[in-house]
């Protein structure tokens, strides 16, 4: 044989041996333990993506929760479900809570709400909200700017002709991604099982409110009297009321009674028929 040919095979055989084992030495000095519970757990999630669990990712919480360093029922998107199946990987058992839902607490669009100077700067909301408290004149209300549409990571909201938000109920998962979005806390996460909820979160005094808002809640309490619902439905804090029983049918006569119609009925009242059905299958 050609001796360059057999000193380049011996030279070249000679290095492949060499970086070989200095493979083989580095896989085994440097290899990172990866609990099997963390590829079974990110199996189960939805893989989003979308941080609403706190992490930076569905990988990021497959391994805290592995760690025990947070709770298995911490996915919004995936729900009980997914809660259920983190926790039986683990071999614990966990709370879940009633799916929710995310709502918009403000009515005052276009035409309802008007403004206090003309913004033309970026159309964000964040950035509106720091140019002296945002265009719109009530310092409560929806800058309509849509930053929550755009940070929405399914694609469950919109924004409407009158410049407010709407929330597609079937696509949100209740990431609460919206919630932290908007600058004046207008988005609010409810159960999915409360029927009727209060569209505003303005704190002014009647006088304020009617002057800049048609549908903003002037605080008049008529919701809180005893005609119209139980002690305890609903109470005030400051010059809103709050909702205390989500379940009470008597939300559907605060809606009637409001007259600055601040409530929103999201699930229609039943018919009475229906209601003494439900009522005497509930006493058997
Ligand atoms: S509407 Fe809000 S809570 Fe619902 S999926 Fe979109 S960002 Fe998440
Ligand atoms: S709800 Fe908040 S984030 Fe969304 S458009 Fe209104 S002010 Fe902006």
């Amino acid at each position: 044989m050609d001796p360059i040919l057999l000193s380049s095979i011996i030279v070249l055989g000679g290095l492949g041996l060499l970086f070989g084992a200095a493979l083989a030495y580095a896989s085994i000095k440097f290899a990172v333990f990866v609990d099997p519970k963390v590829e079974q757990i990110l199996a189960a999630l939805p893989g989003a993506n979308c941080g609403a669990c706190g992490k930076p990712g569905c990988a990021a919480y497959a391994e805290a929760v592995a760690k025990g360093e947070t709770p298995p029922n911490r996915c919004s998107p995936g729900g009980a479900d997914v809660a259920q199946k983190v926790a039986a990987i683990l071999g614990v058992t966990t709370e879940v809570s009633d799916p929710k839902v995310a709502v918009v607490q403000c009515q005052g669009g276009k035409a309802e709400a008007i403004d206090k100077f003309v913004y033309e700067g970026i159309q964000d909301c964040t950035a509106a909200q720091l140019i002296g408290g945002g265009a719109k004149a009530c310092s409560y209300g929806c800058l309509g700017l849509g930053s929550c549409v755009r940070a929405c990571p399914f694609d469950a909201m919109y924004m409407n002709d009158n410049g407010l938000p709407v929330v597609i109920e079937e696509k949100c998962t209740a990431c609460n991604i919206c919630v932290t979005t908007c600058p004046r806390g207008i988005m609010a996460l409810i159960p999915r099982n409360q029927k009727v909820f209060l569209a505003c979160v303005s704190q002014d005094k009647a006088k304020a409110v009617k002057s800049v808002c048609t549908v903003g809640c002037f605080a008049c309490k008529i919701c809180v009297t005893p005609k119209v619902t139980p002690e305890g439905a609903i109470e005030m804090s400051g010059n809103l009321p709050v909702i205390k029983n989500i379940h009470s049918d008597d939300l559907y006569v605060a809606f009637e009674k409001c007259p600055s119609k601040s409530y929103v009925v999201r699930v229609p009242r039943p018919e009475p028929a229906v209601v003494a059905e439900e009522k005497i299958e509930n006493q058997q």
